[in-house]
């Protein structure tokens, strides 16, 4: 898609008083990417379950497998961009018997330890990674209500850490390009927010929706945007207990478009 410059799309909102600016996140708030997650993990799980011939995962498998992720996530400096075969060799670990703990921490030391041979690890990746490759599915109320949101001429801020190319093709595949004014592939810190609201902000308040409190919300209300969050099913380790700024709740993302155009 081509993109207008940011100065032009910041004229746009200087030249309409009454055009609310809201930055969005993707993942999680606009299209399912949990839902993808889940059913990849839960394929690795059920190949390395019978690669290994071990199946002590129990009844609730996807909690199984994320208790191990976050272990391995909360280790790694991709955070949960670590490399897959990391997963594996930790299951395999788990499943012996390591508690996630332990098991990420043996896998952490020593990733070539595991009971699998190299083909059957490799084979089971890459299942994983064109499981990952599904395009995930818009979340309930996102389509209406980024329509509401464009005909009340909002500018609409797409702000990402998930790669510009990956999310300029989902929201084809989800056929809502149309909507978005903006992508911002960035880290989301406080910084960037004062830059958007420095940008955007001049005729009136800037908006911020998301998923997570750590990334989304916080990071944007201390830079003075007004902050609507919508909880995801899905949650990290490091959202747990993490301290809410003040900010609105809403259930659905056309409940948290509505708040913004009943205030605008
Ligand atoms: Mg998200």
């Amino acid at each position: 898609m081509p993109q207008p410059s940011l100065a032009s799309t910041a004229n746009r909102t200087r030249r309409d008083h009454a055009a609310p600016v809201v930055c969005l996140d993707a993942d999680n708030t606009l299209w399912d990417t949990d839902g993808v997650f889940a059913a990849a993990q839960l394929r690795l799980l059920a190949n390395v379950i019978t690669a290994t011939g071990i199946d002590m995962a129990g009844e609730d498998r996807l909690a199984y497998v994320r208790e191990i992720d976050q272990e391995l996530a909360s280790r790694h400096h991709l955070g949960l961009r670590y490399p897959a075969r990391l997963l594996i060799a930790a299951l395999c670990h788990r499943l012996l018997g390591d508690d996630p703990g332990l098991a990420a921490r043996k896998t952490w030391n020593d990733p070539s330890t595991i009971p699998l041979a190299k083909e059957v690890a490799e084979e089971i990746e890459k299942q994983y990674l064109s499981d990952l490759g599904v395009t995930p599915r818009l979340l309930p109320g996102v389509h209406t209500g980024l329509e509401r949101l464009h005909h009340a001429n909002a500018v609409l801020v797409l702000v990402t850490e998930g790669g510009r190319d990956r999310v300029g093709k989902l929201l084809q595949a989800n056929k809502i390009t149309r909507y978005i004014d903006r992508v911002i592939d960035a880290p989301k810190r406080k910084e960037l927010f004062v830059r958007l609201r420095r940008l955007f902000g001049s005729n009136g308040p800037v908006y911020m929706i998301g998923d997570q409190i750590t990334r989304d919300i916080k990071p944007a209300a201390e830079a003075g945007l007004r902050t609507i969050h919508i909880q995801g099913k899905f949650r990290p380790i490091w959202e747990t207990g993490a301290a809410a700024p003040t900010t609105q709740e809403a259930n659905t993302f056309e409940d948290a478009a509505n708040a913004i155009l009943a205030r605008a």
